[in-house]
């Protein structure tokens, strides 16, 4: 049995890491040269607890149950996780009804330790919260993630396990005869394949079309952002939300994995066409910092690192489409709205062990490793460990980023492991992420790009083909 995925976010990768368990061939295809580049790159980042979502919702099923497999998949794969729980706020009486119905809502998903709590009880847990605050609902699952770690640690482990990885390769025509999958077309050429699954974030609309399917129109959600860095965090613990509106969860506070702050996002539709408008505004970001100041009135902005923005794929009918489809071999996982993050784990196994599985009759592998080590970090190492490395290989001696103490060793195990992009390499060492965002490592990261890779100067990209940062030919 041949499945091809196409998509390597953090849907398509948990998705191919449980087909990994089964005795068949797993081909992922993402048009991006790395995993996690589309939606997954640019979230907020928080694993939800369910109360936002409606009951009898996808939504809600998924979000819960995704959110109880976190804490075991972060330490199978050791990305970064943390649970901070997490406040909604009410500053008047409406708002105040408002909590009691995502209490009652979150009851009804099942979500574990929901707790309305008095205006002291709030700003006992949040002192910095604004004094102005009424009431809140206290979700203690709530916790924090880095969304790209999430995909990039299960592409390793699904890569370990047998899973071939197609970056790169954009899907242009899937094959269907008789009402069944046949084979999919790249720029490359044709696969045979006996299933797809569709995990293509803000383009799975299109790839639905390519088979026959019918699906909802995806409206891009443009959420902007405005992060603060290290050590901004330590203002708040836990995740702070303002009460929803219609179309979104509010702009809120979050803490990061990373000891910084994030404010955002903004909730604003766009054109179904427009699925890279990924650019900040001025109305988009001044919104930020009233909404965000609204929750936290002494925000640190003279530590803000930078602005940016996500688009959600938002489906007209407001839920996720998961499972199997009209056309046989032709699965389903788009729609992936928040809590896609959340809920990815969840549909990732419900979609491999009690669909496809049965569905294609595949049979589980006796060797399945579900571990994955992460690159060890020098600036979380101990002076004795770090010495030691050194003694190893002098390229742990070398550091690259001095912001966020990464050394050179890092940087090429990120290479080994698939970055191929100064972003690739910033996402998974943190090398860039910090105060100068790049402006003293970004030249020497360049160079290990192109020694490792084999690639003059010029062929190396901050993003993929059309993010070159050197133009013309360099001279050896
Ligand atoms: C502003 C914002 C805030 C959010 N906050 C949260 C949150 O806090 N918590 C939460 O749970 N969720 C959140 N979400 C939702 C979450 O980010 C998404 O649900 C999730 O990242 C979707 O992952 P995905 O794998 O489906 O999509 P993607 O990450 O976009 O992956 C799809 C992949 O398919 C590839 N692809 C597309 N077309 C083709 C093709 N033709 N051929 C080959 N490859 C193709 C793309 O390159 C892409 O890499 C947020 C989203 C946004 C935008």
């Amino acid at each position: 049995m041949r499945i091809a995925v196409i998509g390597g976010g953090v849907v398509g990768s948990l998705i191919a890491r449980e087909l990994a368990r089964y005795d068949a061939e797993i081909l992922l295809f993402d048009r991006e040269v790395e995993v996690g580049f589309g939606v997954t790159k640019a979230n907020s980042g928080i694993i939800h607890a369910g109360f936002h979502d409606e009951p009898g919702t996808l939504r809600a099923r998924f979000c819960v149950l995704g959110n109880a497999l976190y804490p075991e998949l972060a330490e199978e794969l050791e990305f970064s996780f943390r649970r901070t729980g997490a406040l909604v706020l009410a500053f008047d009486a409406e708002e105040e009804e408002t909590l009691k119905r995502l209490w009652e809502q979150g009851e009804a998903n099942g979500v574990p330790g929901l707790a309305l709590l008095s205006r002291e009880e709030v700003l006992a847990k949040e002192p910095e919260v604004n004094p102005a605050v009424r009431a809140g609902l206290f979700a203690p699952t709530v916790g924090i993630t880095a969304p790209w770690e999430v995909a990039q640690a299960a592409a390793e482990n699904a890569q370990a396990n047998g899973a071939e990885f197609h970056l790169g390769e954009e899907v242009f025509g899937i094959e269907v005869k008789n009402g069944r999958v046949q084979a999919l077309r790249t720029q490359k050429g044709l696969y045979f394949v006996d299933a797809v699954v569709n995990a293509a974030g803000l383009f799975a609309d299109r790839i639905s079309e390519m088979a026959g399917v019918p699906f909802p129109t995806l409206i891009p959600r443009r959420g902007e952002y405005i992060l603060l860095g290290e050590p901004a965090g330590n203002l708040v613990h836990s995740v702070l939300f303002p009460t929803p509106s219609p179309v979104s969860k509010g702009i809120l506070v979050i803490p990061t994995v990373d000891g910084g702050l994030l404010l955002g996002p903004t909730a604003e539709d766009l054109p179904p066409e427009a699925k890279e408008a990924t650019e900040t505004t001025s109305h988009g970001l001044s919104q930020v910092l009233r909404g965000a100041g609204k929750l936290v009135p002494k925000l640190p902005l003279n530590q803000a690192l930078k602005t940016f923005a996500g688009l959600r794929p938002e489906p007209e009918n407001g839920d996720f489409v998961v499972g199997p489809t009209k056309v046989r071999g032709f699965y389903q996982a788009g729609g992936m709205r928040s809590p896609g993050l959340t809920a990815a784990p969840a549909i990732a196994q419900f979609l491999a062990h009690e669909v496809i599985a049965p569905d294609l009759a595949l049979k589980k592998k006796t060797a399945f490793n579900p571990k994955r080590a992460r690159i060890p970090r020098a600036a979380e190492l101990s002076e004795e460990e770090w010495e030691k490395l050194i003694r190893e290989d002098l390229r742990w001696g070398r550091i690259v980023c001095f912001c966020n103490t990464v050394t050179e060793a890092e940087v090429v195990e990120a290479i080994r492991r698939g970055a191929r992009t100064l972003d690739g390499v910033k996402f998974r060492t943190r090398a860039g992420f910090g105060r100068c965002q790049g402006s003293f490592c970004m030249a020497k990261i360049m160079a290990i790009l192109a020694r490792e890779l084999g690639l003059g100067p010029e062929r190396i990209t901050l993003r993929g083909p059309g993010s070159e940062l050197i133009f013309g030919k360099v001279r050896p």
